[in-house]
């Protein structure tokens, strides 16, 4: 196990690499990390550093979360957020995304609902309740710097969009929230990740990688298999992106614009039958 760096060395845009229990993570401190008040500082290091020096125990458990992760920070430099559920020394994982877009906020009550019931047991979930809070605080689509994040990314990415609505930003994995997603997946490595998004009202099966497990959701979630193929060719998409690089299965999930209590149950029940029913890709 490593002795991570002390926080208050890391300048802005700094990264930590730490192990937990077998887990990678990374996360980015920004300055204002640096200059904290010393009672802020020592919450922050309590927070984020606890679990990783010293696992809690029991680490096998339903719920309850093991760990915090700030897996960097936005444009207007809020932080995202990784929580983590389950066993931290597991090798079936599964990341939850509730909310990619900042006007479609239906997965963040399921994200919550899913850190209520915990991970299955004998695996490891991660949940990012919100991937973009700048967006969300303006309740715009787009990031702060008006980049749409699921154009943003890697995987086929390109400077044009059919409108102003789905800009690119000015290149592959500009955006903080994009390389956020990026520097954290490849280090936790999940077998599935599902990110939540709105109002296609289905589950894609645009270029699946899993075709079981869009069916399987789709069943439990109530919800139709659609393909959502972004009028046209999906690029620069976070499913894309993690589907054609990493080893495990990424799945867009477009809720319904209403959102009940009793939807909420069934889509987080869903959500964790689907960390069990992909393979362990990390085993
Ligand atoms: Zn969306």
């Amino acid at each position: 196990m490593t002795t991570p760096t002390p926080l208050r060395r890391l300048s802005r845009g700094g990264v930590g690499v730490v192990l937990a229990g077998g887990l990678i993570a990374s996360f980015a401190l920004p300055a204002s990390a640096a200059v904290a008040a010393p009672a802020a500082a020592a919450q922050f290091i309590l927070t984020n550093m606890m679990p990783v020096s010293n696992p809690p125990t029991p680490v096998e458990r339903s719920a309850g979360v093991v760990a915090k992760r700030t897996i960097g920070y936005s444009v207007q430099g809020r932080r995202i957020v990784a929580r983590l559920y389950g066993s931290a020394t597991a090798t079936r994982i599964g990341v939850m995304i509730g909310s990619m877009h900042g006007n479609e906020l239906g997965g963040i009550p399921v994200a919550k609902r899913l850190e209520k019931l915990g991970a299955p047991s004998g695996s490891a979930m991660w949940v990012i309740r919100n991937l973009n809070p700048d967006g969300a605080r303006k309740y715009q689509r787009q990031n702060a710097h008006k980049v749409d994040l699921n154009r943003n990314g890697t995987y086929l990415w390109q400077g044009t969009a059919l409108s102003r609505e789905y800009y690119p930003g000015p290149a592959p994995a500009s955006e903080p929230e994009t390389k956020a997603y990026i520097s954290f997946l490849e280090a936790v490595k999940p077998d599935v990740v599902l990110i939540y998004h709105q109002h296609g009202n289905g589950v894609d099966s645009y270029r699946q990688k899993n075709a079981g497990l869009t069916q399987g959701l789709a069943a439990r979630m109530k919800l139709a298999v659609k393909s959502f193929d972004c009028l046209g060719e999906c690029r620069g998409t976070l499913a894309g992106w993690f589907n054609t690089s990493q080893a495990g299965a990424a799945l867009t999930v477009e809720l319904p614009a209403k959102v009940t209590t009793k939807r909420v149950k069934r889509w987080a029940s869903a959500a964790r039958w689907s960390i069990g029913y992909v393979p362990d890709v990390n085993r």
